[in-house]
């Protein structure tokens, strides 16, 4: 029986599985990580089609269970199963990653990847519809998040396909998608803590005017702690008195945001505000 703690649903659907391969376009050169294999349902159709497969497993059950199934074929020496939890584990190369995990981890295994160096070439992962919705959302749509600008950041996104729950053993309850990533190589040069820390900020309340949203307490509370820490430790005379609020409002009205919505923003407007901010001294960590 399989193990619920551990988000265990078997992918049953050959077609489904043969789909999620085929769109992962491997080629014959390929390291392929598999994260959760299971019973080996997805990876005995990676291996056809690469050179080697790094597969980390949890449930050290499952893991034998997929030794078993490649045993004494020619793909066996072309299997190597780490057992362990994939959020722990020290990644090898890779140039292909394909995932059917659980949903609970689904955010940290993202940015596990986008982190992980060298830049991988594309990965081929399912996921929770909802959340799969949440990594492709676009400008105006209504599921479009601090997710989906952080992710897009790094790499380009793409739905690929939905799978509905009866193509599971046993059924999850959630529907599920399936989606490509394919990191930004090379990596944008941005400081993704600063990134963050202004998406933080805007996606409070992303339908409310820049300028809303930079008026609150708490947020200007901790803009002014940043920028007499930022002048203290590089030098810089601060204005006296200090007046934190029209210095803000001053970079939204200089770069023509203060009445733009997050919700409505893309990428190449939040690093505009930022740089604009950056210019003045001002942080977000
Ligand atoms: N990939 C298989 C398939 O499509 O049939 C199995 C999918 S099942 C939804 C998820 C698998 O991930 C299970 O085998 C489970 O034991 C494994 N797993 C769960 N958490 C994990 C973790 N943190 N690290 C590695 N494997 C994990």
């Amino acid at each position: 029986l399989f193990n619920k703690d551990l988000g265990q649903h078997i992918l049953k659907n050959p077609l489904v599985a043969q789909g999620i391969v085929d769109k992962a376009y491997l080629r014959p050169t390929d390291t392929v990580l598999e994260i959760g294999p299971g019973t080996g349902n997805l990876t005995v159709k990676i291996l056809e089609k690469c050179k080697k497969v790094v597969a980390v497993e949890m449930d050290p059950r499952l893991a034998a269970e997929l030794q078993k199934r490649v045993h004494g074929t020619p793909d066996q020496k072309k299997l190597e199963i780490m057992i362990g939890d994939f959020m722990k584990a020290k990644l090898p190369y890779f140039d292909v990653c394909i995932s059917n995990t659980p949903y609970q981890i689904s955010s940290v295994l993202v940015f596990k990847l986008l982190e992980h160096r060298p830049v991988f070439r594309s990965s081929v992962l399912m996921f929770q519809r909802e959340f799969a919705l949440r990594l492709v959302a676009k400008p105006g749509d209504s599921l479009y998040c601090r997710l989906s600008v952080n992710v897009q950041l790094f790499a380009k996104v793409e739905h690929i396909m939905k799978v509905g729950k009866n193509n599971f053993r046993p059924p999850p309850q959630v529907e599920s998608s399936v989606v490509r990533m394919e990191p930004r190589n090379p990596p944008p040069p941005v400081d993704f803590k600063e990134w963050d820390g202004l998406m933080r900020i805007l996606f409070v309340r992303k339908n409310k005017t820049l300028s809303a949203n930079f008026k609150t307490d708490s947020v200007m509370e901790m803009l002014e702690t940043n920028y007499k820490t930022y002048c203290a430790t590089h030098d810089m005379m601060m204005e006296d008195p200090l007046d934190m609020k029209a210095k803000v409002q001053g970079v939204l009205t200089k770069v023509g945001m203060a009445e733009e919505r997050a919700a409505k923003m893309d990428q190449d407007d939040y690093l505009k505000l930022l740089a604009a901010f950056n210019e003045e001294g001002i942080h977000f960590c």
